[in-house]
């Protein structure tokens, strides 16, 4: 359905320097495919999108959609744009116009449908992702997640034949991050052809046909979720989908700001997803600090989550320790029934105690 060859695109900075952010793209994008777009930031996913909607004028290369390079002079850019629908971090609503508003407004003036027609439409979509009681309101008395979710139903509105997002996720509040990716699931099981730029592996791993990898203004790697997470082949999407996500507090003394941890550590948690680890943390690392590991100060406690596999561990470093804080007996069996695994290993400049929770 979609083929790029050799897309390139280059800004020309006002100060007279040149930034080439995309490089050299190909890809042929098959009808019915969610391929998600992963890679650290700076690497020219978003440029990617823009660039196959026009948004951003590619430098040089060709984009064909059902057959036709789009990137010919004198193609009609109204036809591709109502082909390709977007979908954007930070939702771009219309403020003056109500919800349903903003999802019958297109339809009306560029695809000629009647208002009544593009009621119905807009009502059947608003349904479908759960706003249908937000009609008659404007968007600044929405939250995040249903403004993205209005934002959904007015791109499905021009009956598209893909959809582009970019971060869909990003800019929301962390609670509200589950409505909008359960919505963009459906429609992948619904057969929509979606492009996705997203930081949620875990989402992108279940959701997507193929995954593609940019590194430097490349796709740098492409393949299956279980190719791209579970056996990637090159170094740096090894490294990036690997990665691990951190939180660590440096414990000077005894008078260390507890109420920083815990509120720092129900932010991560939310954050990355796994609200369920919130209460067993709390009750682990009250332990260890005040109880098990007392006596030693300074210590380094870091708190892990591996987005991909879902490892999520506490993690206690001392300095210059030789060898476990830990009792050998069963005085530790209140934490043994808590974890998955306890594990004591000296480091190169003290000792470990790591719990996987
Ligand atoms: P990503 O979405 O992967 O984070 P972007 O596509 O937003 O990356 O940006 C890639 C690079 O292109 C960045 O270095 C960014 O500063 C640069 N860039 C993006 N848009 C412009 C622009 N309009 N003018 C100049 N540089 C830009
Ligand atoms: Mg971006």
């Amino acid at each position: 359905m979609i083929s790029i060859r050799h897309l390139s695109k280059t800004f020309n900075n006002p100060d007279g320097s040149v930034i080439t952010v995309l490089k050299d793209v190909n890809c042929d994008i098959d009808k019915g495919e969610v391929i998600s777009i992963i890679g650290p930031s700076g690497t020219g996913k978003s440029t990617l999108l823009r660039a196959i909607n026009m948004l951003e004028p590619p430098t040089s290369g060709e984009i064909w959609v059902d057959g036709e390079n789009i990137m010919e002079k004198g193609y009609p850019l109204d036809k591709m744009r109502r082909k390709m629908g977007m979908v954007f971090q930070s939702f771009n609503l219309f403020s003056h116009l109500t919800v349903l508003e903003n999802v019958t407004f297109a339809p009306v003036r560029l695809r000629g449908l009647s208002e009544d027609e593009a009621k119905e439409v807009a009502m059947e979509l608003l349904k479908k992702v759960g706003m249908s009681q937000k009609a008659g309101v404007y968007p600044d008395s929405l939250s995040g997640g249903q403004k993205q979710r209005v934002a959904i139903a007015r791109a499905l509105a021009m009956d598209p034949e893909v959809i582009l997002f970019d971060e869909p996720t990003s800019a929301l509040d962390p609670t509200m991050v589950g409505e909008v990716l359960s919505v963009i699931r459906q429609l992948a099981k619904d057969g929509l052809t979606m492009l996705i730029v997203t930081h949620e592996m875990r989402f992108a791993h279940d959701v997507s046909t193929r995954i593609f990898f940019m590194n430097e203004g490349v796709i740098y790697e492409d393949g299956t979720p279980a190719q791209i997470f579970e056996h990637p082949v090159r170094s740096a999407t090894k490294a990036f989908v690997n990665r691990i996500q951190k939180l660590v507090f440096e414990i000077e003394n005894d008078d260390f700001d507890y109420l920083q941890i815990h509120t720092g550590l129900g932010n991560f948690c939310i954050k990355y997803n796994i609200a369920d680890k919130i209460e067993p943390a709390y009750v682990l690392i009250k332990e260890m600090l005040f109880n098990y590991m007392r006596p030693y100060r300074p210590l380094t406690l870091r708190f892990t989550h591996a987005e991909l596999s879902g490892e999520t561990a506490i993690d206690l470093m001392v300095e210059g320790l030789k060898e476990s804080p830990l009792p050998k007996d069963e005085s530790l069996e209140n934490v043994r029934s808590k974890v998955k695994q306890i594990v004591e290993e000296p480091t190169v400049r003290g000792f470990r105690v790591k719990l996987i929770i």
